[in-house]
């Protein structure tokens, strides 16, 4: 068989075979809508509110907290579209990051359109806020903050529970983008501060298309689906049932024994990195070295341009991601590599490779084997390099 070496897991994960058993039932005999009010229908209730439960339970959160929607990007949008407009008479405000997601971005782009005020937080050469920005930003118009957990593209993690204690202090809701944080990192919400916090299942081996927004008790949001009285009127639309029973299940998953895993993967992540650092000349790891997720490498390569690298990968047998959004028809380098202050094009020689729980060390040996050819045979063919090399 050819090389398949998937190392992509930070763009989407393999479905886990005991997540497909547990949605089996519901895309086959228990099809039944969970709002009929016949006996047969209730099986599918039911498999919601067990999936509701194990997730709220995985957060330290309430069932009741846990609002079922199409995915991360919906729930990001949900989150701040409906705090803005259902605290628009108490300001117009809110403070993000340079760093956060498209979902969370280009949200706020929307808003800002809509006469809403935005400010983006610098990060360091980490990826790190700074807890005397955030405060310093706040003003009495401020009515939402949104941080992501842990970065998609560079794998940093901020300090949570310190933007939590700083956004109950001035009493200012806190949203954060957590997809890539669960599993990876214990969540609790109630010692986090969080207000509202994006989930999806198709990062932790669940099944794509769908996801939750968690909203604490009190908080009030406009319904952003309308239309049927499902997710107590929250959020319209019959229920994926067997797409929310996989989620439940593969949270599940993730949330246990997280130390375990996480030292697993580390292992892997820090074993490609160092010897990458080591085999290969002017590359950079991008990202903190420490607070970072355990399955995220993301380096560098100086006189590379990431797409020829990762075409030369795929020949290879290797799904990795770039830093630049090229795959959404740009060729704009990476907003998070250009906000920890990479120069373009250095930018554009980046290359993520995001580790799972089917990985091994013999796939990191082979990747940085390919690697080490790959990037000599491209900088062979650049003329930047012929000049390095000169001097
Ligand atoms: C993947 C991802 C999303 C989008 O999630 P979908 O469920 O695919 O909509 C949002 N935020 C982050 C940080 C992600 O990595």
């Amino acid at each position: 068989m050819d090389k398949f070496i998937y190392v992509d897991n930070a763009a989407t994960t393999r479905l886990k075979p005991e997540v497909l058993d547990e949605m089996m039932p519901y895309l086959t005999e228990e099809y039944g809508n969970p709002s009929s009010i016949y006996k047969y229908a209730n099986n599918s209730k039911i498999a919601i509110d067990c999936a509701r439960e194990k997730i709220a339970k995985a957060f330290n959160a309430e069932p009741k907290e846990i609002i079922f929607t199409s995915g991360a990007s919906e729930a990001d949008n949900w989150a701040i579209k409906g705090i803005a407009y259902s605290l628009r008479k108490k300001g117009n405000h809110i403070i993000t990051t340079k760093i956060e997601h498209h979902a969370v971005l280009h949200t706020t782009e929307f808003l800002e359109k809509q006469g809403y005020e935005v400010t983006y937080l610098d990060v360091d050469e980490n990826g790190l806020i700074s807890l005397e920005q955030l405060e310093a930003a706040i003003t009495d118009k401020t009515i939402l903050i949104s941080v992501i957990f842990a970065n998609n593209e560079i794998g940093t993690i901020q300090p949570i529970k310190e933007i939590g204690e700083i956004a109950k202090k001035h009493g200012i809701y806190f949203h954060t983008d957590a997809v890539q944080a669960v599993g990876n990192v214990e969540i609790d919400v109630k010692d986090m501060n969080i207000d509202l916090m994006s989930l999806t299942a198709h990062k932790v081996y669940g099944p794509k298309g769908v996801g939750a927004l968690y909203v604490k008790k009190g908080v009030k949001l406009y319904p952003f689906i309308h239309g049927g009285g499902q997710e107590k009127g929250r959020r319209a639309g019959t229920e994926n049932v067997a797409g929310i029973v996989g989620f439940g299940k593969a949270i599940e998953l993730a949330t246990t024994s997280i130390a375990e895993k996480v030292k697993k993967i580390s292992e892997l992540r820090d074993l490609y990195i160092d010897t990458v650092l080591k085999e290969i000349p002017y590359v950079r790891l991008n990202g903190h070295r420490t607070q970072r997720l355990c399955n995220n490498a993301n380096v560098s390569f100086r006189y590379i341009e990431g797409e020829a690298l990762l075409l030369m990968l795929d020949m290879a047998g290797i799904c990795a991601s770039s830093g630049s959004a090229c795959t959404s028809g740009s060729l704009d380098p990476s907003h998070v590599l250009l906000a920890i202050g990479l120069p373009h094009e250095i930018a554009h020689g980046s290359l993520r490779i995001s580790f799972g729980d089917f990985n091994t060390k013999d796939e990191v040996y082979y990747i940085v084997e390919k690697l080490k050819g790959i990037v000599s045979r491209l900088r062979e063919m650049s003329p930047l390099y012929e000049n390095v090399e000169r001097k």
